[in-house]
């Protein structure tokens, strides 16, 4: 009944769907309605990074729901958990990431972010990389190189060029006085987990600083420890202007932000007052959640397990079928030879009870993205179920 319920009176967004019904998750976990066992290999894409139901950060919600949920639009109440959240953030983010907006969504941070740049620099241009998904509202989806997904919505944002991901030769010409900003995911996510190298990041970070552009790092997905290190930039020594956070960053409800210098954010503040707003952006429950979520990951302890579990995928998922894993930490794609055989795989894993995807820039490539509590024992299992699959 409820599957039927689901296709009529649920908006779907292809047509096919995954349809299976859950009923309750734990750990890297997910159970059907008959009590069957799904492993969670995407974490609803890189959202539940501490696995599912959590006590601690479940327990942080009660409390927060105990005190109170919402109270007034964002920025005008001063809420303990928010500013907790955004006193903790900024304090293990470089020193100049010091001021928080929280929104509601990675669409809305890639929004308001694209408003900030406008706002602080005067300017209307923006850059972004081929194949990139920034998100789903107009401004993100501009962002979007494919025609595919974009011409249907026309007319975008005009003012927007696209460059190719790792080519230094054309960051001249293309992030020039008129750029507002330039969007950049450090690994791009759905080209199929692909690092940009540092001589990349570096040049870019030159040229922005030569024209007056601000850099954005989108860390939607790369973010909160998903790579082994707290945000993806840290493994190299190039910062960004503004940061993107969103999906995990929630602790599992629904949370985003974008985090920039405090001279930079008061463009907001006035001429127009109120240039960014937000009814439920940085929820009281949502931040509750967030700030447990956050301070569980910070840790030395599980973050320099990621590396080691990065290891052991790499190392068991040897196949002649297997062309490349490219990605960091448990961010990582299995690359195959052609789209339709990889379509296979995932379909036939997903029958074997084990939850992967696909990319959207990337058919040929298997997404590997587990909550980063995952175990050993465990990644044994999912490997043995993507090989065996690979073998039909
Ligand atoms: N940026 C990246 C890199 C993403 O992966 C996504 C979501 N897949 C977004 C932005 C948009 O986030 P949301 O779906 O929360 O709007």
């Amino acid at each position: 009944m409820l599957k039927r319920f689901f296709f009529e009176n649920v908006a779907q967004t292809s047509e096919k769907p995954l349809g299976i019904q859950i009923k309750n998750a734990k750990g890297v976990y997910l159970y059907d309605e008959n009590n069957r066992p799904y492993i969670d290999c995407i974490s609803g894409i890189s959202v539940s990074n501490l696995g599912h139901s959590n006590p601690i950060v479940i327990e942080a919600i009660k409390k927060q729901l105990d005190q109170h949920m919402h109270l007034m639009v964002y920025g005008e109440i001063i809420q303990e958990t928010q500013v907790e959240l955004a006193n903790y953030l900024t304090k293990i983010l470089p020193q100049h990431l010091n001021s928080v907006y929280f929104v509601n969504s990675g669409s809305e941070a890639v929004e308001g972010a694209m408003k900030l740049a406008k706002r602080y620099t005067g300017k209307n241009d923006f850059v972004a990389l081929n194949s990139a998904y920034h998100g789903s509202s107009h401004g993100a989806l501009s962002l979007m190189s494919d025609p595919y997904f974009q011409h249907k919505f026309a007319p975008l944002l005009p003012g927007i060029s696209f460059l190719e991901q790792n080519d230094i030769t054309a960051i001249e010409s293309l992030i020039t006085e008129k750029t507002a900003a330039v969007f950049i995911e450090p690994i791009m996510s759905e080209k199929g987990y692909l690092p940009c190298s540092l001589e990349f990041l570096e040049k870019i970070k030159e040229r922005c600083q030569t024209t007056g552009a601000l850099l954005i790092f989108d860390e939607i997905q790369s973010g909160m420890g998903r790579t082994g290190e707290m945000f993806a930039f840290q493994h190299h020594h190039v910062q960004p202007d503004v940061l993107l956070l969103a999906k995990s960053f929630g602790g599992g409800l629904p949370l985003g932000a974008f985090i920039t210098n405090k001279t930079v954010m008061n463009c907001l503040v006035d001429n127009p007052v109120l240039g960014h707003i937000t009814t439920f952006g940085g929820h009281p429950v949502s931040c509750a959640a967030a700030l447990a979520s956050i301070k569980l990951i910070h840790n030395k302890e599980l973050l320099d397990s990621i590396k080691q579990k990065e290891h052991l995928f790499r190392t068991l998922l040897n196949h002649p079928k297997i062309k490349q894993i490219t990605g960091l930490g448990l961010m990582l794609a299995v690359e195959l030879e052609e789209k339709e055989f990889c379509r296979k795989v995932i379909d036939q894993c997903v029958e074997d009870g084990l939850l992967i995807d696909w990319f959207l820039f990337a058919e040929n490539k298997i997404r590997i993205a587990p909550p980063l509590i995952i175990e050993n024992q465990e990644i044994e299992m999912i490997c043995k179920i993507i090989l065996k699959n690979l073998n039909t």
